[in-house]
């Protein structure tokens, strides 16, 4: 394991969400890190009380960090849909409601677009975003956007993926991402440049972030 410029010995992630814990660690694993969750670790839920992707991931990161002193990485997203004026965006979780019904969610969705006179692909376009937001063990913060565009087809297509996954079809693709393999919406075999979901492009760029600050010295603390 490479240790990493204010990372500590471990990585925290501050989510109680099954789904996006395990893209996130399979998407963590080249940095070798243990990693941990806020689920794992039975850390209270925060309030998501900002109104950008870019404060909620800060807000989870600064609860995750303060209750436990660990470099804290945390994950805000959402679908952005063009013909609703961006909803459900930051909202796009509470649109599943308490019990988390993303078959409703993905209904509620395709009503409001029926409502809009939606019916065409070019009508229908929509971005899946992520923000990741870090706080190193020291307190200190930044954050990481990736964006991916694409279009709502329905009925919902495929078994993989989480959330909104079957009634997204990413621009230039076929299959929606709830079709797709991990590795394939994330866009490792597609042979691309970069990455192809929203949290594949986010951590293109922490990952360029982390590379830039190298590893850390053996007089920094060890990685502190
Ligand atoms: P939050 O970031 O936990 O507030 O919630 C983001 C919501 O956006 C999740 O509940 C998912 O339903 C949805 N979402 C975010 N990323 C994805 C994705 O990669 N696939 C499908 N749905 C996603």
């Amino acid at each position: 394991m490479v240790a990493l410029q204010g990372f500590g010995d471990r990585l925290l992630i501050a989510s109680h969400n099954r789904g996006k814990i395990d893209e996130l660690r399979a998407l963590l694993e080249p940095v070798g890190m243990p990693v941990t969750s806020a689920a794992d670790l039975e850390l209270d839920v925060p309030d998501e009380t900002g109104t950008t992707f870019e404060e909620n991931a800060l807000i989870k990161a600064r609860a995750g960090h303060a209750a436990t002193g660990i470099a804290t990485l945390s994950d805000d997203s959402g679908l952005c849909v063009d013909a609703l004026d961006g909803d459900p965006g930051v909202y796009t979780a509470d649109w599943a409601g308490p019990e988390r019904d993303f078959a409703m969610a993905m209904r509620t969705v395709e009503e409001k677009l029926h409502a809009a006179g939606a019916t065409t692909p070019e009508q229908r376009t929509a971005r899946f975003v992520a923000v990741l937001g870090l706080i190193r063990t020291d307190g200190t913060e930044v954050t990481f956007r990736g964006e991916v565009e694409g279009t709502l087809v329905w009925p919902p297509r495929g078994e993989k993926g989480f959330g909104y996954d079957p009634v997204f079809q990413p621009e230039g693709f076929d299959k929606t991402f709830g079709e797709m393999a991990a590795d394939e919406k994330h866009g490792w075999t597609h042979g691309g440049d970069s990455g192809l979901s929203h949290r594949a492009r986010a951590f293109e760029k922490l990952f360029n972030a982390i590379a830039a600050a190298g590893p850390a010295m053996p007089d920094d603390g060890g990685a502190a």
